[in-house]
């Protein structure tokens, strides 16, 4: 197709303003469904996705549009993942487009994501096309909204705002024009040497590696003998095609289209997104600017409630077609074997979490989640080391360690006026060192330096409630900083459950370890007798609670029970009897929630 003809696009929102249905809407209008297939949500197919509304995994999808003009287009949709650990991935999928469609929800307004996802776009210098939808709705504010987008980039009111209903079709021919006339067309040069961008990666089992690309200048053909320009991979294209949405083979992509290229590489790591793919034969001369590694944030231990090699198996699974789940074996004394998993951030972790739950049926507890920490260690006899401990429990005995050091962000948030004293004590909270603040039209922009560990856990959800979800935040990883840390060892029965311990900043200690233990008193099992529970820091017991026991014979004195539940109950009292003969204490995943909910 001649590129005057081609538009790549992303839509990109707020969580739940109507990205998915849009997205359908404008699949439907082009006819790349048949009615046949209609089904709700078509790119959100993942059981995770349609839980939470939320895309997960970018996916393409290529409509073919007879435009106004007489003229057949192609409109690439690029779908991006809607939520602020997936912003890499936005990114990623930002690139491979000439321009994008914000879209914000009139019964809602401006919204953090609207902001942030804005912003990305911006930084890229695409070109925006602003849309209103819902605008069926009667709680639609159509003034109100469209001056919340002038506010937010000033360069938008000399353009036309676009109202759709993704919902009734309202607005949608109107767009499909909007988009072949307002957003640019690719500009590669056709007869230069292939370049390709590769912008992401599914796993096939039968066919390996999949590669979404963006073909920047000349063409790929199916057959061709392909490099990967960052590691020097070699592959033949062994099919090449794009997505209606499903893959659909073809000859060979032009410049500016957007397809997939079937590598028939069968390791996921030899291919990494951000990647330059060119031809063996007639190399391009530089790769595209490549995209930063995505490094996981947060590290949480992942245990089997069941058969531990069904864990492994469905682990193995997820991280072929997501390569930003960092995966290592582990062994805990409380938990037996499992996994050290690294995420990009919580939400990643609450996405995995259900993934295993929802997709491969497999339960499992999930340790509280820490950050990578540097620690120095002076043993006797030996020179000092620094150590990069990402799990608690391999944090070093307290009298070797001479210096903690743990990652810092600088940490820009940009809110709306009236949120700003608000956001300024949160940061302080959150042990934030105020660098920098400034106006930006009509929001303000703060810069902090914060600890990683900070932010990484609820801060998000914290800035977004305090300023009613108009406030938005980056961050840029600055490196590592000294902090007085410490690990928090908690026993209950007087032995250590490795998998509880944690590392905090010893400021903290007293008034955490006070609350952990008191909510520990009520997710940890009882049993006959009262059990200590305790928090020891450096040796020191720092905060102790007693568990109550069970109470004795609790059916039997209880007279409204029914004989058969009486006995049921006396029956599972003397299996809690059994189980507290065992040294071991099983625990629930309520038990780790408490380590979460702290702060
Ligand atoms: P996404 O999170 O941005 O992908 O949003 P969805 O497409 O999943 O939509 C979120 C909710 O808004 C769903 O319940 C949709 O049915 C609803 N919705 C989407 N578009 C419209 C619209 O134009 N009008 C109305 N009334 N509801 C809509
Ligand atoms: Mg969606």
């Amino acid at each position: 197709m001649k590129q005057e003809f081609i538009r790549n696009f992303a839509i990109i929102s707020h969580i739940d303003h109507g990205k998915s249905t849009l997205s359908d809407r404008l699949m439907e209008a082009t006819k790349t469904v048949s009615d046949r297939e209609k089904a709700p949500q078509l790119l959100d197919s993942m059981g995770v996705e349609q839980a939470h509304g939320v895309t997960v995994k970018s996916r393409t999808v290529q409509n073919h549009y007879l435009g106004n003009d007489g003229h057949e287009y192609q409109l690439n949709l690029i779908d991006t993942p809607g939520h602020v650990d997936f912003n890499y991935e936005v990114t990623k999928s930002l690139s491979a487009t000439d321009g994008v469609i914000l879209l914000v929800d009139a019964t809602q307004g401006v919204q953090a994501q609207t902001v942030a996802n804005w912003r990305l776009a911006h930084d890229l210098g695409l070109p925006i096309l602003p849309v209103l939808n819902k605008i069926d709705s009667a709680s639609a504010q159509i003034e109100e909204t469209e001056q919340q987008i002038i506010d937010l980039d000033p360069s938008l009111a000399a353009q036309e705002i676009y109202h759709v209903s993704a919902k009734t079709g309202l607005g949608i021919s109107e767009l499909l024009e909007a988009i072949v006339h307002e957003l640019p067309a690719p500009t590669g040069d056709e007869k230069a040497p292939l370049k390709a961008l590769v912008f992401d990666s599914e796993y096939d089992a039968f066919k390996g590696v999949i590669a979404q690309v963006r073909v920047i200048d000349g063409s790929l053909t199916k057959g061709n003998s392909l490099v990967l320009m960052a590691n020097g991979q070699k592959l033949l294209a062994k099919e090449v095609g794009v997505y209606r949405p499903d893959r659909v083979p073809a000859d060979g992509l032009g410049a500016g289209e957007v397809g997939y290229v079937v590598t028939g590489i069968k390791d996921p790591k030899q291919v990494t997104v951000g990647d330059t793919l060119t031809s063996q034969q007639a190399p391009t001369k530089a790769p595209l600017p490549g995209y930063q590694k995505s490094q996981p944030v947060v590290y949480a231990g992942i245990y089997p409630v069941g058969d531990y090699k069904v864990l492994q198996e469905a682990l193995q699974k997820l991280a072929l077609n997501d390569t930003s789940l960092v995966l290592t074996d582990d062994q805990s004394e409380a938990m037996g074997p499992g996994f050290r998993a690294g995420f990009l951030g919580i939400f990643h972790l609450q996405i995995i979490k259900e993934r295993l739950e929802t997709e491969f049926g497999v339960e499992v507890v999930v340790t509280a989640p820490n950050v990578s920490y540097k620690v120095q260690v002076a043993q006797k006899g030996k020179e000092i080391e620094t150590v990069i401990v990402n799990n608690p429990t391999r944090f070093p005995e307290f009298s070797q360690v001479l210096a903690v050091e743990e990652p810092m962000v600088q940490a820009t948030i940009t809110t709306p006026n009236e949120s700003v004293n608000a956001l300024m004590k949160l940061a302080d909270d959150y042990r934030g060192e105020f660098a920098d603040m400034g106006n930006q039209g009509d929001y303000v922009r703060l810069v902090y330096k914060m600890p990683l560990s900070e932010i990484a856990y609820d801060f998000f959800n914290q800035l977004k409630s305090i300023s009613h979800g108009y406030a938005s935040f980056s961050t840029a990883a600055i490196g590592y900083q000294e902090a007085d840390l410490v690990k928090v060892d908690v026993q209950i029965n007087y032995a250590t459950v490795d998998a509880l311990s944690f590392v905090i900043h010893r400021s903290r200690v007293e008034e955490q370890t006070q609350k952990l233990v008191h909510e520990l008193k009520m997710t940890v099992p009882r049993r006959l007798y009262p059990m200590p529970v305790q928090a020891v820091v450096e040796g020191r017991v720092v905060a102790r609670v007693d568990v109550p026991p069970l109470r004795k014979n609790v059916a039997v004195n209880g007279s409204s029970y029914s004989i058969s539940k009486k006995q049921a109950l006396l029956r599972r009292q003397s299996a809690n009897k059994r189980q507290a003969a065992q040294s071991d204490i099983e625990l629930p995943q309520a038990v780790f929630n408490t380590l979460l909910s702290l702060n």
